[in-house]
């Protein structure tokens, strides 16, 4: 007996050479956070080409460059599905001949090249090709499928601002959110696990005031880069000395930015850092003790009152439960067993949970894999993994084409078919 998702996906062999085409397409064409623009028009291309009659809806621009479609076919639940639309700013160094040869213009009028290094391309095309795959065979589902692509994830403002401009009232209410990234594992595999899975973040800036001098006598002075220094050193204490070991914590301080040159001591130092964690209490810990010790430092060297703030804050990513179940199973049957792993918790963070969270939704996030999987099955037996594949964000993050698309869509297809799917 075929079943309902089987049905649905019998029609990937006829949409694959357009899948691939548009990947390829996707690949070479990144775009930077919140600048989405022509990734977004294509996505209204690919959706308005669809036959979705007057039951599907296209809604543009909430919060940024962002695509939304709403698909009402009869009764049923709603089930959300996300996708993250931007590249990053790498130089790409993959050696594919899809690979991206853009250059951007950054806010700050800096040029920079992008490349989609994240391999947010893949969730693109893959979404486009869940909705074309449901659209073509209507009578195996019954319910409401709201897309949401979504931009500027790697700013971690995507999805916060497509909420702060009205996202709830625009969309219907999900009954389910699901979204899936592909990442560093087998193509083929797929990774899902219940409860917190990526951490929470919260990013901080500091500036520290010193007094200018010329670098021959520093004594004149209050030499804002020995500041800086010494601070940096005293934060690598917050996690290791100063939160429980039973915690799990980061802080790391990614930006130092002082002065002009070799003989002047600069006014002022900035530095900007991320702290992780995968519980609200220990994150809010962790800031006080960086605030408390930046006003420290800066009182030892009888400097000026130091700026302290934070940005970007995310929740942690915590599948819920029985979505989760409900996922993992539907995964496990159209993919095997022996194809679904479990998701290892990592300290990166997504801002994904933010679109159910507005509801107060239930949601569940899982990987893809993306390398060849006999490679990989070699490099994980020689523990090599690491050494042996880029990871995501690296110039030479290369998911394969196959069947790391396929999977892809056969498990966003089977996840919603979870909630949507007939008999
Ligand atoms: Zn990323
Ligand atoms: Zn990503």
């Amino acid at each position: 007996m075929t079943t309902p998702t089987a049905r649905v996906l019998a029609h990937l062999d006829d949409i694959r050479p357009w899948l691939e085409g548009l990947y390829r397409h996707l690949h070479a064409h990144p775009e930077l956070s919140m600048a989405e623009h022509a990734t977004a028009q294509r996505v209204v291309d690919e959706v308005r080409s669809l036959t979705g009659g007057e039951e599907l809806e296209v809604l543009t621009g909430i919060g940024g460059p962002s695509v939304c479609a709403v698909v009402r076919n009869g009764e049923g639940p709603t089930v959300l599905l996300r996708a993250d639309t931007d590249g990053l700013p790498v130089e790409e160094a993959t050696g594919l001949d899809y690979a991206s040869q853009v250059r951007a213009t950054t806010t700050t009028g800096e040029s920079v090249p992008v490349m989609h290094a994240c391999g947010h391309d893949t969730h693109v095309a893959t979404l486009l090709a869940t909705l074309r795959l449901l659209l073509l065979e209507r009578a195996a589902w019954s319910g409401t499928l709201v897309l949401v692509f979504q931009p500027a994830e790697e700013q971690f403002n995507g999805a916060e601002s497509m909420v702060a401009d009205g996202l709830t009232e625009r969309l219907p209410r999900p009954d389910v959110a699901l979204g899936q990234h592909v990442l560093t594992g087998a193509a083929g595999s797929v990774m899902v696990s219940p409860g917190p899975i990526m951490a929470s973040c919260d990013d901080f800036r500091i500036v520290l005031h010193g007094m200018g001098a010329h670098g021959s006598s520093p004594h004149r002075g209050i030499d804002p880069v020995v500041m800086a220094a010494s601070l940096v050193m005293r934060l690598q204490t917050v996690v290791s000395r100063q939160v429980s070991p039973q915690a799990t914590a980061v802080v790391t301080v990614g930006r130092i930015q002082a002065g002009t040159k070799t003989n002047i001591i600069p006014d002022h130092a900035v530095l900007e850092g991320t702290v992780r964690t995968y519980d609200d209490e220990v994150a809010a810990r962790c800031l006080q003790i960086i605030e408390r010790t930046v006003r420290a430092e800066a009182e030892a060297w009888g400097a000026p009152e130091p700026q302290f703030e934070t940005f970007d804050h995310l929740p942690v990513t915590d599948n819920t439960p029985e979505a989760t179940a409900r996922v993992r199973a539907a995964l496990a049957v159209e993919l095997g067993e022996d194809q679904v792993r479990d998701f290892e918790p990592e300290m990166g963070s997504e801002d994904f949970s933010e679109l159910p969270n507005a509801w107060g939704a239930p949601y569940c996030y899982w990987g893809f894999g993306a390398f060849d999987a006999e490679l990989w099955a070699r490099s994980e037996a020689a523990g090599t993994e690491g050494q042996d594949f880029p990871s995501n964000h690296s110039p030479r993050f290369a998911p394969v084409l196959q069947p790391t698309l396929d999977t892809g869509v056969r498990a966003m297809v089977a996840a919603a078919m979870a909630w949507v799917g007939q008999g």
